[in-house]
C-alpha cells in the first residue's frame, strides 16, 4: 500500500508559549506534545512522517521521536511556516519510497491533541477525489473587524476557523509550494498555496480539540483534557 505521509511542522519559535525547551518538545500529560502529534496522525491513517525542526535541535528530537508509532524523518525548516513546508515536501521526493506517496498532511505539532476522527475524516475526503482539505470549526467568539473609523461587527455566521491537519494531492501541494516561492507570495496556510494555483479544497469537521497551544493557559487545558481523555 501506498504511504501516507505527514509533514509536521514545529520549527517556530513559540516564543509565546514561553520556556527553554521548544513548543514541540514541551509536555502535556508527560508526553511531548510532537510526539502526541504523532500518535493523532498514525491513530487516523498516517503511516510516515518528515518532522521539520528549527537548526541545531536534532539531537533532542531525535531522542523524542524514538518512541514515534510511525517511522519519522527530521529536516531542518526555514524561515516562515511555509519555507518549513516546503524543506518536507523536498524531503518526501528524494526518497523513493515517500515520494510514492499520492497524498501528503501538512500538521503543526502544536495542534497536539487533535482527534483521529479529524485525521480519517481528512485522508477520506482526499481518496473520494479532494485536491485538498481542510478541517474547520464555528467560529464561537463575536467577532469585530477594526476600520479607519473604529471597528464593525462582522457576522460570524459564514465564518469558520481553520485547523490543521490540512490534506492535500503531494503533487499540487509541491507545485503550489514553488509557484509562491517563486511570486514572493507570503502565506499563513497550505490551503492558500494550492488556491494560488487555481484549485480547489473541501472542508471537513474539524474538532475544538485540535486548537493550537500556543499559550501557557493552552498547556493547562491540554493538560486538563488529557485527564478526561484516560
Ligand atoms: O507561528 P504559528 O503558530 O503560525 O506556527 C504554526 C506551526 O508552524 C507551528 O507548529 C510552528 O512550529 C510551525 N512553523 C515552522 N517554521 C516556521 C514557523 C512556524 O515549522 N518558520
Amino acid at each position: 500500500m501506498k504511504p501516507v505521509v505527514a509533514i509536521v511542522v514545529a520549527a517556530g519559535s513559540g516564543s509565546r508559549l514561553g520556556g527553554e525547551v521548544p513548543k514541540a518538545l514541551r509536555e502535556a500529560g508527560g508526553r511531548p506534545l510532537v510526539s502526541r502529534s504523532l500518535d493523532a496522525l498514525a491513530a487516523g491513517g498516517v503511516t510516515r512522517a518528515i518532522v521539520v525542526i528549527a537548526e541545531g535541535l536534532l539531537p533532542e528530537f531525535e531522542t523524542v521521536l524514538t518512541d514515534s508509532p510511525i517511522p519519522a524523518a527530521v529536516v531542518t525548516g526555514g524561515a516562515e511556516r511555509q519555507d518549513s513546508v516546503l524543506a518536507g515536501l523536498e524531503a518526501i521526493v528524494v526518497d523513493p519510497e515517500l515520494a510514492a506517496a499520492e497524498f501528503v498532511l501538512v500538521h503543526d505539532a502544536a495542534r497536539a491533541l487533535v482527534p483521529a476522527a479529524v485525521v480519517a475524516r481528512v485522508i477520506d475526503a482526499l481518496r473520494s477525489g479532494a485536491a485538498g482539505c481542510v478541517p474547520v470549526i464555528p467560529v464561537v467568539d463575536s467577532i469585530r473587524r477594526l476600520v479607519a473609523s473604529g471597528s464593525e461587527i462582522v457576522d460570524r455566521s459564514d465564518l469558520v476557523a481553520v485547523q490543521t491537519p490540512q490534506g492535500f494531492v503531494r503533487e499540487i501541494l509541491h507545485r503550489g509550494h514553488l509557484h509562491v516561492r517563486e511570486r514572493g507570495l507570503l502565506v499563513t496556510d497550505d490551503a492558500a498555496v494550492i488556491e494560488a494555483l487555481g484549485e480547489q479544497v473541501v472542508l471537513v469537521d474539524g474538532s475544538r480539540d485540535a486548537f493550537k497551544i500556543t499559550e501557557p493557559l493552552d498547556l493547562v487545558i491540554a493538560e486538563a483534557l488529557l485527564q478526561d481523555r484516560w
